[in-house]
This record gives C-alpha cells, structure tokens and sequence, in this order.
C-alpha cells in the first residue's frame, strides 16, 4: 500500500514516514503543492495524507482539483490548530476524513487503514482468500490452523496481493506499491514472492500463489484477470 504525504513541516513529514513505513506501507512525500498535485495525478496511491496550510496551494484547493480530475484516492487532512480545518467545506470537497495536529501516530495509522478499508477498493477488515487470513491491523497471518509469521515486507507483499484476489498483478505494479521506485529490477518481487510462497503454501497440496509467467502474479483462483489472455 502506498501513501502519499503532502506536507511542508519537515518535523511533520519525518514522523509520518517514519510511522507509516513502520507499519508496512511504501511512503512518497511531496513538500509544496503544485508537487503534491503532480505526484497524485501521475502516481497511484491507496491514501494521500493532506496537510492544509502549504506554501503554494492550500490543502483545500488541492482536495477540490484532485477530485475534479477524477481521483478518487481516500484523503486524510490535517489541520495546524483546532478551528482551522472547516469539517463541512472539507468534507464538501471531497476529503475523507481528518486529523488536528499534533496528533497521535497511533490513531493516525488506524484512521490510515481504516480509509483503505472504506477506500474504492472496499477493503475488508479481515482479508481472507481460500483458507488463508490476515488482519492488516495486527498483522497476524495463518493458513487453515497453522499460524504464519511475515516480515514487514512479506507482510506488504500479500496484503497488496490479498487485496486484489485472483487478479493478475505485473510485476512492475508490485514494486511501485511495496518497495519503493528507486530499487531497481524486478528479482526482488520475485525473491519475495518465493519466500511468501514458502510459508504460504509449502507443502500445501491447495496453492495459492501462482507464477503467470510473462504477466506477474495472482493470489488464490478466482477469475483470472483480462490480462491473462493478453
Ligand atoms: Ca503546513
């Protein structure tokens, strides 16, 4: 999952990333807005984190533009002081919900993931594809009985994938959404995926994750994307 922070407090942009890359998700930031607007109209994102009061063009104007332009990104705003954010005008515009500062990382990350869950793409709170779960929110993994321990990045991999069940994910998408862009090469999707496959299926007769060689990956059967035709 990869979140978008547009935010011109260097202090305010450090914490954001230090807590949202903790919790798994690949962090972009952009520090003024004109750069902020770039980057979520070119980019994919799963939530953008909207900071009000920028140098350039305010939170507001950049909700409003982002939504005319079809972007239907969950938006988390944050406010510098009590009284500051207008929650009927933001909401108007089409933010999704949002945070004073100084604000908790705790609840920020659970407001994070709960707009994921809320998101276009109407996550639920618990994944679950054939007899494997997992719950974003505490990370806890298991296939049938057997309880499955994932490192950060395996654990962003099959959320990522976990989302998208019997869909054809390239490559290329899963490195912009769990690593970050300057990596460079595809092996590393491809290490990832073996040591994934390696907890997940193992010796399991029922795989779940399958090599669609020339397109990417896909997790569980479910209807097999367009793109595997192509
Ligand atoms: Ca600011």
């Amino acid at each position: 999952m990869r979140v978008l922070a547009i935010e011109d407090e260097p202090g305010v942009a450090d914490v954001l990333r230090r807590a949202l890359e903790d919790d798994g998700f690949v962090f972009d930031l952009a520090e003024n807005g004109i750069d902020g607007m770039w980057k979520a109209t070119e980019n994919a994102y799963d939530v953008i984190v909207l900071d009000i009061m920028l140098p350039d063009k305010n939170g507001y104007l950049i909700c409003r533009e982002l939504r005319q332009s079809g972007i239907d990104t969950p938006i988390l705003m944050l406010t510098g002081k009590h009284g500051e954010y207008d929650h009927a005008e933001g909401l108007d515009l089409g933010a999704d919900d949002y945070m004073t500062k100084p604000f908790s990382v705790i609840v920020l990350l659970a407001r994070v993931r709960a707009l994921i869950r809320r998101g276009p793409s109407s996550v639920p709170s618990t994944l679950q594809v054939d007899d494997l779960l997992l719950d974003p929110g505490t990370r806890f993994c298991r296939r049938g009985d057997t309880e499955i321990e994932l490192t950060r990045r395996e654990f962003s991999l099959l959320r990522y994938l976990m989302c998208r069940p019997g869909q054809t994910i390239a490559k290329d998408e899963l490195l912009t959404h769990v690593w970050n862009d300057e990596i460079e090469g595809s092996d590393v999707v491809r290490v990832y995926i073996g040591y994934l496959r390696k907890k997940i299926d193992g010796n399991n007769q029922n795989k779940l994750i399958h090599t669609m060689r020339g397109h990417g990956y896909r997790l569980g059967c479910g209807r097999p994307s367009p793109s595997t035709f192509v």
